[in-house]
C-alpha cells in the first residue's frame, strides 16, 4: 500500500520547479504494510529494492518532527546482493575507458548544479541544518566529483628507462574491486561524496550504507548518479543501523572500508576491516581547540568563533569545541561571544532569518543537556544557559540553545569529550605555549585554529600543535577537495585520508612492471 504523498513526492513537488531531466521520484520509496510512512529502498544492480528483512525505523524532520520516511534495516542476505552486483559490474566498468567514466562524472556534476536549490531544501528538511548550511554541504560535494573529473591525470603512473641495461620500469595505478562507505548522519551529502565519486572514476565498484537518520537526500543523488549514466552495479546503497556493518567488513569479495563516524566506532570498524583484510580509512570524532592571541582583532575573531561552535549547530567534526583566549585576549573575546550567542536565532532551517537549526534527534538533544547539566558539578561555570530554548510553533522540533562554559580543564567531560552540539567551553591561557599543552591533554587530533596577527606565532602554533588540519584566521579548517581530510591520534584510524590525492592512492594499487625487449 502506498501512501497518500510520499515524502520524496511531497517534497520534489515543493522543491522542483523545473526539472530538466525524466527523474522518478516515487519507485525507490514505498509503504511497509504496517506504517503509513512510505520505506526507503535499496539501489542495488540498477533497480530500487525492497530488503528482505521487513523492520524499518522512522526518519524525521528535527525541525517539526514529522515523520519524513522510514529506513529499512537490510541483512546479510541484502549485503550479498549488493556486493554481488557490485563485483559483477567491475569487469565492465574497469574497462571502460577512463574519459568515459570521467565524463559520467561531469554529467553528474552538471545535474548536481541544475539541482542544487532542491537537494539543499531536501537535506535542510533531512537534517535539519539551515539552508545556507546545506548549500555549502552540497557545494563541497559538487567539488569532490570535480576533482575526480580529473582521474586520466590524477591515475596516470610513472615511466623509467635504463633502470637497468636494456630495462624499463614503468608503475601504473589498478582499482581493486569493491569497496564500501559507511558515513555519519551529519554530512549525509557530501561525506558520501568524499569517497564513491574517486572510487567509481578509479574503476571499482561501490556499496553504500549511508545514516539511518537522515539518508533520504542521498537517495536523490544517486537517482541523479543513474541518470548521469553511471551503469547498474557501479554504485549500490543498502540501508540498515550498526547490524548491517558487520556483514559489509566481513565479506570476502570487499575489498576495502571507507568510514566515518564516532571515534569508538570508527576505532571498532579499522580493527575488524584491517583483521579481515581489508583497506581500511576511518575518520573519527573531534575536540577542536581555537586559541585567540592578544594581537588578533577581537570583533572579526568573534564572528568566526561563532559560526565555528555553533554553525550546524555544534554537529561538525571540524566545528571549535573549545576558545582558549590567551592571556589579555581572554576577557574581550569572552564578552564578545557571550553577547553573539546571546542573540542567535533558532528555527526552521528553511526559514531566512534563522541562525541555528535543530540537531537531529531526541536522544542527542538529551545528551548534549546532559552534559549542560553535569558541567557545573564538575566545577565550571555556567555563563549562558539558553540550551533549553524552544521554537514557537515547532514544540516537536529537536531544539538546543547554546550554552557557554568557562573555566573548563581537559579533566572535565565537558573539555574532554565530544558533545557535537552548541555547547562552548572558554578557558584562559597564560601563553601560546600554555595552549599548546592543553591541546595536546585531548585524545583527540581532528582540528585546530589560531588567529594572530603575527607570521611567527602562526608558524610556531602549526609547527607544535601535532593536529591534521590547522586554521589560522580561520575558524573552519576545512580543506578543499583537492587537499586530504581527515585527523590524527583518536579522530583517525589508516593511513591514507579523504580526499584530494590519497583517494586516489586508497582506491588503486600501483603496479610496477619491469620490461626488457
Ligand atoms: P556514528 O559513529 O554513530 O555512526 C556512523 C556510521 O556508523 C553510521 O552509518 C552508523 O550506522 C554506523 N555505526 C554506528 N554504530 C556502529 C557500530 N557499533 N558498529 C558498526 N557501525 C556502526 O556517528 P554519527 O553519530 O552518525 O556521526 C557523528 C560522528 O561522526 C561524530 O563523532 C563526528 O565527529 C564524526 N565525524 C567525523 C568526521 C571526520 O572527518 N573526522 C566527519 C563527520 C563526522
Amino acid at each position: 500500500m502506498r501512501a497518500s504523498r510520499p515524502y520524496i513526492v511531497r517534497v520534489f513537488a515543493a522543491a522542483v520547479t523545473s526539472d530538466p531531466l525524466p527523474i522518478r521520484t516515487t519507485d525507490h520509496v514505498t509503504s511497509l504494510t504496517d506504517s503509513a510512512a512510505p520505506t526507503a529502498r535499496n539501489y542495488i544492480d540498477g533497480r530500487w529494492v525492497r530488503p528482505g528483512a521487513g523492520s524499518a525505523l522512522d526518519v524525521t524532520n528535527p525541525a517539526t518532527g514529522e515523520v519524513l520516511g522510514r529506513v529499512p534495516l537490510s541483512g546479510a542476505s541484502d549485503v550479498d546482493a549488493a556486493v554481488s552486483a557490485a563485483v559483477r559490474a567491475f569487469p565492465g566498468w574497469r574497462e571502460t575507458p577512463v574519459v568515459e567514466r570521467a565524463r559520467v562524472l561531469f554529467r553528474l556534476r552538471g545535474l548536481l548544479e541544475d539541482h542544487l536549490e532542491e537537494l539543499a531544501r531536501l537535506l535542510t528538511r533531512d537534517h535539519g541544518k539551515t539552508l545556507g548550511e546545506a548549500r555549502g554541504e552540497i557545494r563541497r560535494g559538487i567539488e569532490n566529483v570535480e576533482h575526480a573529473c580529473g582521474v586520466p591525470s590524477l591515475m596516470m603512473g610513472e615511466t623509467l628507462e635504463d633502470i637497468a641495461a636494456g630495462i624499463d620500469c614503468e608503475t601504473m595505478r589498478q582499482p581493486l574491486g569493491v569497496f564500501v562507505g559507511i558515513t555519519p548522519y551529519n554530512f549525509p551529502v557530501m561525506i558520501p561524496m568524499w569517497f564513491w565519486p574517486y572510487a567509481v572514476a578509479t574503476g571499482n565498484t561501490f556499496v553504500l550504507k549511508p545514516s539511518e537518520q537522515d539518508p533520504l537526500t542521498h537517495q536523490r543523488i544517486v537517482e541523479l548518479a543513474e541518470a548521469a549514466g553511471l551503469p547498474p552495479g557501479v554504485l549500490n546503497v543498502v540501508h540498515g543501523d550498526r547490524t548491517v556493518v558487520e556483514p559489509l567488513l566481513e565479506h570476502p569479495d570487499v575489498k576495502g572500508v571507507s568510514f566515518v563516524g564516532s571515534s569508538r566506532v570508527a576505532k571498532l570498524i579499522y580493527g575488524k576491516a584491517a583483521t579481515a583484510g581489508k583497506r581500511v580509512q576511518a575518520l573519527g570524532g573531534a575536540k577542536n581547540h581555537m586559541v585567540v592571541l592578544p594581537d588578533a582583532d577581537y570583533d572579526r575573531v568573534t564572528a568566526v568563533l561563532l559560526d565555528s561552535l555553533f554553525g550546524s549547530t555544534g554537529q561538525r567534526c571540524l566545528a571549535g569545541s573549545v576558545v582558549v583566549g590567551v592571556e589579555e585576549a581572554y576577557e574581550p573575546i569572552r564578552e564578545r561571544f557571550l553577547d553573539g550567542a546571546r542573540s542567535i536565532r533558532l528555527g526552521n532551517g528553511l526559514d531566512a532569518d534563522v541562525d541555528m537549526g535543530p540537531v537531529i534527534s531526541p536522544d542527542h538533544r538529551e545528551r548534549i543537556l546532559g552534559y549542560v547539566r553535569r558541567g557545573e558539578s564538575e566545577g565550571a561555570r555556567l555563563l549562558l544557559d539558553r540550551s533549553g530554548t524552544g521554537v514557537a510553533d515547532l514544540p516537536d522540533g529537536h531544539w538546543v540553545g547554546p550554552a557557554v562554559f568557562e573555566g573548563v580543564t581537559p579533566r572535565m567531560a565537558l573539555g574532554r569529550d565530544e558533545i557535537f552540539g552548541p555547547v562552548a567551553a572558554l578557558t584562559r591561557a597564560e601563553s601560546l605555549e600554555d595552549a599548546v599543552r592543553l591541546m595536546h591533554e585531548s585524545e583527540y587530533g581532528n582540528a585546530t585554529s589560531i588567529f594572530t596577527t603575527s607570521g611567527k606565532a602562526a608558524r610556531e602554533f602549526r609547527y607544535r600543535a601535532g593536529i591534521s588540519m590547522i586554521g589560522v584566521n580561520v575558524g573552519v579548517a576545512a580543506p578543499m577537495a583537492f587537499f586530504p581530510f581527515g585527523g590524527s591520534r583518536n579522530s583517525f584510524f589508516g593511513d591514507l585520508k579523504a580526499q584530494g590525492r590519497d583517494a586516489i592512492e586508497f582506491y588503486t594499487d600501483r603496479r610496477v612492471v619491469i620490461s626488457r625487449w
